[in-house]
């Protein structure tokens, strides 16, 4: 099975364009191709009028309820810098910032620091609060993750970060449940700044009139709930293929394995010929493929129809070299996570365009992908969550429900 999601690529028809979308004015012969022979439709990522997260639109997409599933960006950030979690565990995405000695935040990215914050991260890695241990590492610049294990612990506490300059929060319970995550939070952030501000880096910084990164602001709590990997959860080994740190994320979380690839960037100078030539590859070895191709959704962003456009023909070429080595068996199904129009420059609760052919598919009448074309699909109109149910059952992997 391969899924291949267009970030953002659905868009509302622009009144300068010939009341064209950006999807109906591209050339796109290796997507009308797959609508030809296979099933089209609609599809609310989420739920009809709600707008979609990429990170809960991706959890829809990989058949989970985001409304469960998605408890905080935590999780996800942790996932993507490779700190392994284990339910019950609870992340947090932080900032090193810069407080002066009364605690007042001066600056809530430490001068958006370079370098130095993997010696930083070692003075915090490793700590132990009550019985609770704490994993932490950098990311890029000033950013940051921490993830607490022990027993007894849970994601729903107050923020620390004030999120402006001003003074650091004390983080609350805001259910009895999480009263000692909220006491261990507040002691590591105390903690995070007797280290920090003592640290030899931070000294220089301060000679070198830089502001020190002398506190770790942690936000976005999470956990993983009752949240089985994709693996448990279908029996399927997976794999993901994408540029942004986000979706690798997201695609981490879950259980897939996800390779770097050459040349994925999830800009708008990704290598598409890569990223399918990837994706082909792994079809070998996994029962399940993911890829997302993200620059669509920067495209709708900017409100670049011309670019958008653009983009769009790239992917199809890219769709064009998968489909030249793909048996007709597999399952391939094309979408995108959300719509991320042109003219609204963010993303929209309009529903998405999707088609799956390969496999037990049907075929309907549909002979070109696009926001109006797929209506009248064989598909009809689906939500996020029964995509794969979808493809797992023309792959003939779906589970009988009684005798
Ligand atoms: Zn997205
Ligand atoms: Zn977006």
């Amino acid at each position: 099975m391969l899924m291949i999601i267009c970030d953002g690529l659905s868009d509302r028809p622009v009144k300068l364009f010939d009341h064209k979308t950006p999807l109906q004015a591209a050339k796109r012969p290796a997507m009308n191709s797959i609508a030809k022979r296979g099933m089209s439709g609609m599809m609310d990522v989420i739920a009809p009028g709600v707008v979609p997260g990429s990170d809960t639109a991706h959890l829809a997409l990989f058949g989970y309820d985001p409304y469960t599933a998605y408890t905080g960006r935590g999780p996800i950030e942790a996932a993507g810098a490779g700190l392994k979690m284990s339910k019950g565990d609870v992340a947090f995405r932080c900032n090193f910032a810069t407080v002066d000695p009364s605690m007042n935040v001066t600056d809530r990215r430490a001068g958006r620091i370079k370098s130095g914050t993997d010696e930083l991260s070692k003075l915090l890695s490793g700590l132990k609060i009550e019985d609770v241990e704490v994993a932490f590492k950098e990311g890029s610049e000033h950013r940051c993750v921490l993830v607490f294990k022990g027993p007894g612990l849970d994601h729903r506490v107050s923020e620390v970060d004030p999120h402006t300059e001003g003074e650091v929060l004390v983080s609350k319970p805001l259910v009895p449940e999480a009263t000692k995550t909220a006491r261990i939070l507040n002691e590591f952030v105390s903690e995070s700044y007797r280290r920090l501000d003592a640290a030899s880096i931070n000294t220089k910084r301060r000679k070198d009139g830089l502001p020190p990164a002398n506190i770790v602001l942690p936000r976005g709590a999470g956990s993983l709930g009752n949240l089985d990997s994709m693996p448990e959860r279908y029996g399927l080994k997976c794999a993901g293929v994408a540029g942004v740190t986000l979706v690798k994320g997201i695609c981490r979380m879950v259980g897939m394995d996800v390779p770097d690839v050459p040349g994925a960037t999830g800009g708008l100078d990704t290598d598409y010929l890569s990223k399918g030539g990837s994706a082909l590859k792994l079809l070998d070895s996994h029962d399940f493929v993911f890829v997302n191709v993200k620059a669509g959704d920067v495209a709708g962003h900017d409100g670049d129809f011309m670019k958008k456009v653009e983009i769009i023909e790239s992917i199809d070429s890219m769709l064009e070299l998968i489909l030249r080595e793909l048996h007709e068996d597999v399952v391939i199904a094309v979408t995108a996570d959300h719509s991320t129009p042109v003219d609204v420059r963010d993303h929209s609760a309009d529903p998405v365009p999707v088609m799956i052919a390969g496999g037990g598919s049907r075929m309907d009448s549909v002979k070109e992908f696009d926001e109006v074309s797929a209506a009248s699909g064989g598909l009809g109109r689906i939500r996020g969550r029964d995509l794969l149910p979808i493809m797992l059952g023309m792959a003939d992997r779906a589970k009988k429900f009684g005798a």
